[in-house]
C-alpha cells in the first residue's frame, strides 16, 4: 500500500488509478477492505495547527501592560527589603496568570468541542450501496459523490462530473471557483491547474461529481501544508479589545499618579521607604487584576449557555453581538416554515385538481375541481406528476413506521403526489432510468433529468415558474398531444395558488433523440408545459411566537426568500411579520429581487429599512441587502445554507447556518450554527446574548469601584501625608478574594426578567454610559469615606495601625459585598429579583466573609498581611457602613436606574 502514496494522481488515467487503489467504481469498497484500511492509513483527520501549550500560554499571561506594573511593584519591594509585599504581589502575579491560562483553556477547548460536533460528513459507495457517514471514517479507494456546497473530505481523483466548480482558496489563494472533470492533466501541472483533482478542505461551489480518495488525512495537501488548518482559537471580542484599550489608558494614568505620589512623597523629605510603598499601593490597587479572566468566564458560560438552547456559537465575538442584534434577516422554507411539504393543488390540462392527504404517506386522493376532466382521463396530469416523480433526487423511507422523506422536501412532496395518483416512483425509475441531470440551484432556479425511453430520451423539468415558462412554447394537452400554451392562464392559475401562502412548482418536458445529453446552455429550450404543483408549508408555531418576541424587542425580522412574491406575502402574513411603518397584505410591499437588482446602493439603503419581505431573492442579492442594512447602521443577523449565501453570511455582523440543511460551505462562513433550524432558535440566542452583556456590565460596574476606591485612599493618604491605610498586599488580599468570591459570582446570575422588552443595545454605546459611570464614582467615594474614616477613627481613638488597618481592608470588603447585591440589576432591588434566585452570591458572600475572619483572626494571617484582631462593635460599625452604602445605591437605582 506504501505505493499509493506520493502518486501524481492528476497524472493517471481512471483506469490506472482504480487498479492501483483496488476498488471497483460501482461497488466501491467492501466492509473487510476498508476496515482493513483505515487500520492502515489511519482515520482521515487532519492535526489541527499547532495549538499553543499550556505553558505557552501561561507565559503570555505575563504578557500583559498591567501584569508588567505588578512585577515592578514586587522588584520595588524586594529593593526596599520589604519581602512579604515582595512575595505577596508575586503570589498574585502567578495566581492570576495560571487562572487566566486555565480559563483560556477552558474556553479554548469549550470552543473546540462546539466544533467538533460539527464534523464534516461525506457521502461514498460502498458495498454497492450509498451511504453517508463521517468524513473521518473515508480510506483511500473510497468512491466518493460530490454536490454543490459540499468541503471535499478528502483527496480524490475525479471520475464523473456535472458543472462541477470548487472554490480552492483555501489551498491555492486563488478566489475564482476552478472547473473540476475527469480528464488527466500534465504530471507538471501545479496545484490550480490539476483539474482532475478536488483537494480536501476546498469547497464545492457548484455541480456535481464523483471521485476516488487517494489521500487521506495528513497525507492530503492541506494536510501537508500544515498550519493551513484555523483551530477555533479566537478568544478576542469587541469588549476584550475595548477592555485591552481601557488597560492601556489605565496603565499611563497609573504611571502619572504613582509618579506624582513619588515626586510629593519625596517633596515632603519623608522616608524612601514609604514613598515607594504608596506608589507600590497605588499601582496594584487601581489595577482590576480580576477583569480579564471574568470577561473570558462570562463569555465561555454564555456560549455554553447558547449551546444549551441548540445555538452553537463558532465565533466568541458572536455572543457579544447577538445581544445588540437589531435585524433578523431569515430564510423562509424550513426556518420560518416546517418544510413539511404537503401538494394540494394540481394546476394540468388547463383543469384544477385537490389533492388530499397530509405528511409522507401516500394516502389521499386527487380530484378534478370545477367538474374538470378527471384524473385518469388526463393524460397532461399523469406526464405531470411523472415528471414531479423523476426530475427528483428525494426517497421516501419508512422509518419506525411513520414515511419520512430523505432529501429535499420539496421534492419528497412531488413523490407523493405521484404515489397519490398511482404511480409508483421506484417503479418509475427502473422504467425511464436517468442518464444525465442538471441539478437544481438557487441561482437557476429549475433542475432538468434525462431518462433513456424505447424511442429516444425524455427530459424532464422542474422549477420556479417564471423560469419554466420561459423554456416552453407549447403544452401538453389532456389528450396527450401537444398545443398552443397560454402563459397568461398559467401565471394566473401560479397567483391563485400563491395567494394561499402554496410553494408552487412548474413541471416540463421535451423529447429528444437517443444519445443527448443535457447542457446548461440549451437545457432549457423547446419545453412542453406539464402542469404545476403547489404545495403548502405550514409556518412554524414557534417562529410566530419568536417573531412576536422579536418585534416586541426592538429586533425586526425580514423574510428573505427564493420563493414566489405572493406565497412569501402569504407565509409572512401568517408569521405575523410587519414592517416598520406598513402591515402586510395591506400597505406593505413586498420586494422582489429584479426589484433590487434594479434599484441603485443608495436607493436600496433607503428603501431597505421599511420592507420585511424579500422575494426571489438570489444568494447575491442577499449580500446586498445585508450591505444597505449595515450602512444603516444595523447590527444585520443574516440566516443562510447554500454554498452561495456565504458571502452574505460573512458579511453579516452575525452569520447563521442551518445546522441540517446547510451545506458546509454555509456553516463554515457562519458565526453560529442552528442544530434544529429553527427561527426561534436565532430570538433565544439574542435573548441569552442580551443576558450574558448584561452580566458582563454588572460586574465591570462592580468591580472599577474598588479599583478607584484603593486608588483614591491612597493618594489622599499620600497627599496629607497620613499613614497607608491600608498597605499594597491588604490591596492584593481585597482585589483577588473579592473578584474570585463576589464578582465572579454576577456571571451566573440569570437573565432578567423583561431583557426581551428593551431595545437593541447600539453598538456605538460605550459599556459604561453616564449613570452608571456616576453610581461607579459614586461608589468609590464611599469606599474612600468609610475606609478612610474608620481607619482615622481607629487611630485617634489610639488603636494600633495593624487594628485600624484591617478595619479600613474589612470595610472594603464588606461594602463591596453589599454592593454586589445592588449590582444584581440595575433598576431592580435584590428583593424584587428574589433574593435566591442566583445562590451563587449568597455563596460567595459567605465564603467571602470566612476568609475575612480568617485574614482578621488568623495569626499567620497577622504575619503575612500585617492584620489585626477587631471586636464586635467594629464589626457593626463596617456592616453599618454596608449597609448605608446598600441603601444609597439603591435609593440612587430607584431615582435614575437605566438598564444597560
Ligand atoms: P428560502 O429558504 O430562501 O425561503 P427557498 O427554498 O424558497 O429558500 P430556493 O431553494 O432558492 O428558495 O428555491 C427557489 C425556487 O426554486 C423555489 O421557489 C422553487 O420554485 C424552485 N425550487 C426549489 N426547490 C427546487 C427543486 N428541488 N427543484 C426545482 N426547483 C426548485
Amino acid at each position: 500500500m506504501e505505493t499509493l502514496l506520493n502518486k501524481k494522481w492528476h497524472n493517471i488515467s481512471k483506469e490506472e488509478t482504480i487498479s492501483l487503489l483496488g476498488v471497483d467504481p460501482q461497488k466501491g469498497l467492501d466492509v473487510f477492505e476498508t476496515e482493513k484500511r483505515i487500520k492502515h492509513f489511519g482515520e482521515n483527520i487532519i492535526s489541527s495547527k499547532r495549538q499553543k501549550t499550556s505553558f505557552e500560554r501561561l507565559l503570555l499571561q505575563f504578557h500583559q501592560p498591567l501584569v508588567y506594573i505588578l512585577l515592578a511593584a514586587g522588584s520595588v519591594t524586594a529593593f526596599l527589603g520589604e519581602w512579604v509585599d515582595s512575595f505577596v504581589i508575586l503570589g498574585v502575579v502567578i495566581v492570576n496568570a495560571l487562572v487566566g491560562s486555565f480559563q483560556e483553556s477552558k474556553a479554548v477547548k469549550a470552543l473546540k468541542s462546539l466544533s467538533a460536533t460539527m464534523n464534516v460528513e461525506a457521502v461514498a459507495i460502498r458495498a454497492g450501496e450509498t451511504v453517508r457517514l463521517e468524513a473521518s471514517q473515508l480510506v483511500p479507494g473510497d468512491m466518493v459523490i460530490l454536490r454543490s456546497g459540499d468541503k471535499v473530505p478528502a483527496d480524490l481523483r475525479i471520475f464523473s462530473s456535472k458543472e462541477l466548480r470548487n472554490d480552492e482558496s483555501t489551498l491555492t489563494g486563488e478566489s475564482v471557483s476552478v472547473e473540476k472533470n475527469a480528464q488527466v492533466v500534465a504530471g507538471e501541472a501545479v496545484l490550480a491547474e490539476r483539474h482532475c483533482m478536488a483537494y480536501a478542505g476546498t469547497l464545492v461551489s457548484s455541480g456535481q461529481g464523483r471521485g476516488v480518495v487517494v489521500a487521506t488525512g495528513n497525507m492530503t495537501e492541506i494536510g501537508r501544508i500544515s498550519g493551513l488548518i484555523d483551530s477555533a482559537d479566537e478568544l478576542e471580542t469587541p469588549l476584550t479589545r475595548k477592555i485591552t484599550r481601557f488597560s492601556h489608558m489605565l496603565l499611563l494614568a497609573i504611571l502619572g499618579l504613582a509618579g506624582t505620589s513619588i515626586v510629593i512623597g519625596l517633596a515632603r523629605s519623608e522616608p524612601l521607604s514609604d514613598v515607594f510603598m504608596a506608589a507600590v499601593a497605588l499601582a496594584v490597587g487601581a489595577i482590576p487584576e480580576g477583569l480579564p479572566a471574568a470577561v473570558t468566564i462570562i463569555l465561555a458560560l454564555g456560549v455554553s449557555r447558547m449551546a444549551q438552547r441548540k445555538a452553537i456559537i463558532r465565533k466568541l465575538p458572536a455572543v457579544e453581538t447577538l445581544g445588540g442584534t437589531t435585524v433578523i434577516c431569515s430564510d423562509k422554507t424550513g426556518t420560518l416554515t416546517e418544510n413539511q411539504m404537503t401538494v394540494q393543488t394540481i394546476f394540468s390540462g388547463n383543469s384544477y385538481y385537490e389533492v388530499s392527504g397530509t405528511g409522507y404517506g401516500d394516502e389521499g386522493d386527487i380530484v378534478a375541481l370545477d367538474k374538470g376532466i378527471t384524473p385518469r382521463e388526463n393524460l397532461s396530469l399523469e406526464e405531470c406528476v411523472r415528471a414531479g416523480a423523476l426530475c427528483n433526487d428525494a426517497r421516501i423511507s419508512n422509518k419506525n413506521g411513520r414515511p419520512s422523506v430523505v432529501g429535499d422536501p420539496t421534492e419528497g412532496a412531488l413523490l407523493v403526489s405521484a404515489a397519490k395518483f398511482g404511480l409508483n416512483y421506484k417503479d418509475e425509475f427502473k422504467s425511464l432510468p436517468r442518464v444525465d441531470e442538471l441539478p437544481f440551484e438557487s441561482e437557476w432556479q429549475y433542475m432538468v433529468t434525462l431518462h433513456e425511453q424505447d424511442d429516444g430520451v425524455v427530459a424532464y423539468m422542474k422549477g420556479a415558474v417564471e423560469k419554466v415558462l420561459n423554456c416552453c412554447f407549447q403544452e401538453v394537452l389532456p389528450n396527450g398531444e401537444n398545443g398552443a400554451l397560454d402563459k397568461q392562464s398559467v401565471i394566473e392559475a401560479q397567483q391563485k395558488m400563491a395567494a394561499k401562502g402554496q410553494r408552487v412548482l412548474a413541471l416540463a418536458r421535451k423529447r429528444l433523440p437517443a444519445d443527448s445529453a443535457l447542457e446548461r446552455q440549451d437545457a432549457c429550450m423547446g419545453m412542453d408545459f406539464l402542469g404545476l404543483q403547489g404545495m403548502i408549508d405550514p409556518p412554524r408555531e414557534e417562529a410566530k411566537v419568536a417573531i412576536a418576541a422579536c418585534q416586541n424587542a426592538g429586533v425586526e425580522v425580514k423574510m428573505i426568500t427564493g420563493d414566489h412574491a405572493l406565497t412569501a406575502q402569504a407565509i409572512g402574513l401568517m408569521l405575523g411579520l410587519r414592517g416598520s411603518d406598513c402591515t402586510i397584505g395591506q400597505d406593505c410591499p413586498v420586494m422582489t429581487g429584479s426589484e433590487i437588482g434594479e434599484l441603485s446602493d443608495t436607493d436600496l439603503i433607503e428603501k431597505v429599512g421599511q420592507i420585511p419581505v424579500f422575494a426571489r431573492v438570489s444568494p447575491e442579492q442577499k449580500l446586498r441587502l445585508v450591505m444597505a442594512l449595515q450602512a444603516r447602521g444595523e447590527i444585520c443577523a443574516m440566516t443562510g445554507d447554500g454554498v452561495n449565501d456565504a458571502p452574505a453570511l460573512k458579511q453579516s455582523d452575525i452569520g447563521i447556518a442551518m445546522g441540517i440543511s446547510g451545506t458546509d460551505a454555509a456553516k463554515e462562513a457562519a458565526d453560529m450554527v442552528l442544530t434544529d433550524d429553527n427561527f426561534a432558535t436565532i430570538e433565544a440566542a439574542v435573548e441569552e446574548g442580551r443576558g450574558v452583556f448584561a452580566n458582563l456590565v454588572k460586574f465591570i460596574a462592580w468591580t472599577l469601584p474598588t479599583n478607584a476606591g484603593e486608588g483614591l485612599v491612597i493618594l489622599l493618604a499620600v497627599l496629607f501625608g497620613a499613614s497607608l491605610p491600608i498597605l499594597p498586599v491588604q490591596i492584593l488580599w481585597i482585589n483577588m478574594t473579592t473578584a474570585a468570591c463576589l464578582g465572579m459570582m454576577l456571571a451566573f446570575e440569570p437573565k432578567e426578567p423583561g431583557i426581551m422588552d428593551r431595545s437593541p443595545r447600539r453598538p456605538d454605546r460605550p459599556i459604561l454610559d453616564h449613570v452608571l459611570l456616576r453610581r461607579v464614582g459614586f461608589v468609590s467615594i464611599l469606599l474612600l469615606v468609610c475606609a478612610f474614616g474608620l481607619f482615622e477613627w481607629e487611630l485617634y481613638n489610639g488603636a494600633s495601625l495593624e487594628k485600624s488597618r484591617t478595619m479600613a481592608v474589612n470595610a472594603f470588603v464588606v461594602i463591596e459585598a453589599f454592593y454586589l447585591f445592588n449590582s444584581r440589576s440595575f433598576t431592580r432591588s435584590p428583593f424584587d429579583l428574589g433574593l435566591t434566585s442566583n445562590p451563587w452570591i449568597l455563596g460567595g458572600f459567605g465564603v467571602m466573609m470566612i476568609l475575612q475572619a480568617i485574614f482578621t483572626y488568623a495569626p499567620v494571617m497577622h504575619n503575612l498581611f500585617a492584620s489585626a484582631p477587631i471586636d464586635f462593635l467594629d464589626w457593626v460599625k463596617i456592616l453599618l457602613c454596608g449597609i448605608v452604602v446598600y441603601l444609597l445605591i439603591e435609593v440612587d437605582k430607584k431615582l435614575v436606574g437605566k438598564d444597560v
